[in-house]
């Protein structure tokens, strides 16, 4: 049996941990905090809320997703989305417009001009863009879509999944999909059309389930369950410090006590933290320090329901930077999407903050925090008075983003891996920034690793003794 390494106990880690154990491996996994689950963490409070820290749904985009849940028994803690989380609003004007989600509902939205509508019907006809040409996300929507939809559709979203900025981002890296319908079929609505006659879809994640869940107790019931099925494996509170590749390909991996020596490793930590580690990297890593984690506050707020006089009829909102009277990200609707996050009689509201939009104010301090978003929440849902219960969460470098940089980045990682055999990257800077990419990542590096000791193995037997 291999021992294999494991740098990390966020989901990425704990799934590659989870399958090459399932494979029958030895692995050992250090996590430098005293719990598994890195950036889920749920907390039920003693006076009745579900608080998500960090995720607040997941999608089944990759096969491992239902696999695990089903594995480790968590089918029957699943909870699916309301029906009325269907409903995303939008703000404009200082008011909440429903998101159209059908064409008729495109037609009559309020929340495009008629110009913007008109602009649509021209997607088609608009040139594709160079082929090898990587550019922005904003440039590739106003190319396509016009200014509006960038302003109006793609801002607000970019700034609710990656507490990104679109003129940031990286079309072929951050929206890989987009990118690949625009070189396949030259048009974004092409592609759908093609998707809709055929049944062909240009992303296997589309074949799986789509529709938003969370479990019973928090979302951090997926890495509880697979930290209690790795029992002794993990080491907590045991960051790692230092890595040292040996002449015959061994590591030695090592925290303030102890040096373990492993056959193989797999690196989880977001890439800032690992550039604390005390290691030789044979090339230039600094591609991976230039890769940004802005700072997000999560701020979870309970109202008596009578206080608040909006109908919260919908999944949350989200504030285009466009609005920028205001100085929240977006609000899910927490009580609405999933039964059992608030008590009786009170609605949960779980704002964000920060991002690359107002990176100072994702690093304020909680009585600046609380200002801002009670302000913003009065104007736009009639919130009045002053919440019963209140959580500040800070994440200090929350999501990586990948701008125009990361193929520099991704490049980097690939040639570790190449020069540095035995040692694979897996995580939510690679292929993705969801939970359900980051278990597909670490599922992945688990496959590679099993691969590696195989071939190792080959080696070894080729040679004979
Ligand atoms: C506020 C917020 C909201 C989000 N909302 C959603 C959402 O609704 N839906 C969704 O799908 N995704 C969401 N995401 C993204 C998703 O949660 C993450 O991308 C994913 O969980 C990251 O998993 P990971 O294993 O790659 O990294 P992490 O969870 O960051 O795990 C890395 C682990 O490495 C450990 N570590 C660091 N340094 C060391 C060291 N030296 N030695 C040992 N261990 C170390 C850390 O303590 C951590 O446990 C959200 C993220 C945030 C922050």
């Amino acid at each position: 049996m291999a021992r294999i390494g494991i740098i990390g106990a966020g989901i990425a880690g704990l799934t590659a941990a989870y399958q090459l154990q399932q494979q029958g491996h030895m692995v050992r996994v250090w996590e430098a905090r005293g719990v598994a689950g890195g950036a889920i963490r749920s907390e039920r409070t003693s006076d009745g809320f579900l608080v998500e820290h960090g995720p607040n749904s997941l999608r089944a985009t990759t096969p491992i997703v239902p696999r695990l849940l089903e594995d480790l028994g968590l089918e029957r803690a699943r909870l699916s989305a309301a029906p009325a989380a269907t409903k995303r609003f939008i703000v404009r004007d200082g008011t909440l417009r429903p998101l159209p989600l059908s064409p008729p509902a495109l037609l009559t939205t309020s929340l495009l001009s008629t110009r913007a509508k008109l602009r649509l019907l021209r997607e088609p006809f608009v040139a594709a863009g160079a082929p090898t040409a990587d550019e922005t996300v904003a440039s590739f929507v106003r190319r396509r879509l016009g200014p509006e939809v960038l302003a109006y559709a793609v801002d607000p979203f970019v700034a609710g999944i990656f507490a990104g900025d679109p003129h940031r981002l990286s079309l072929k890296h951050a929206f890989g999909r987009l990118y690949e319908m625009e070189r396949t079929h030259g048009s974004l609505l092409r592609a759908a059309l093609h998707s809709a006659r055929t049944g062909a879809t240009d992303d296997a994640s589309t074949a799986t389930d789509r529709r938003i869940f969370s479990l019973r107790d928090g979302l951090q019931m997926l890495p509880h369950a697979l930290a209690d099925a790795l029992g002794e494996a993990i080491r907590y509170e045991a960051p790692v410090t230092a890595l040292r590749q040996m002449p015959d390909g061994t590591w030695t991996v090592a925290t303030e006590t102890d040096a373990t020596q492993v056959n193989a490793l797999i690196s989880t930590v977001p890439l800032h933290a690992l550039g604390s580690i005390d290691w030789a990297p044979a090339v230039d890593t600094s591609p991976l320090q230039r890769v940004p984690y802005p700072p997000v506050r999560v701020v979870a707020l309970g109202f008596r329901r009578a206080d608040v006089a909006h109908p919260l009829d919908g999944f949350g909102m989200l504030v285009p930077s466009a609005e920028d009277q205001f100085q929240i990200l977006g609000t899910l609707v927490s009580s609405t999407l999933f039964p059992g996050r608030a008590p009786a009689g009170h609605v949960l509201l779980t704002t964000f903050v920060g991002g690359m939009r107002h990176p100072t104010l994702g690093a304020a301090s909680d009585a600046a925090v609380r200002k801002v978003v009670l302000n913003d929440l009065q104007a736009l849902l009639g919130v009045q008075g002053a919440p019963v219960f209140e959580r500040f969460i800070a994440w200090p470098r929350a999501i990586p983003q990948y701008t125009l940089n990361h193929g520099a980045a991704v490049r980097t990682l690939e040639q570790l891996e190449d020069v540095h055999p035995g040692l694979f990257f897996a995580g939510n800077y690679r292929d993705g920034i969801s939970v359900g990419d980051a278990m597909a990542s670490g599922e992945d590096a688990a496959r590679r690793v099993d691969a590696h000791l195989a071939g190792a193995d080959r080696a070894v037997a080729a040679t004979g003794p």
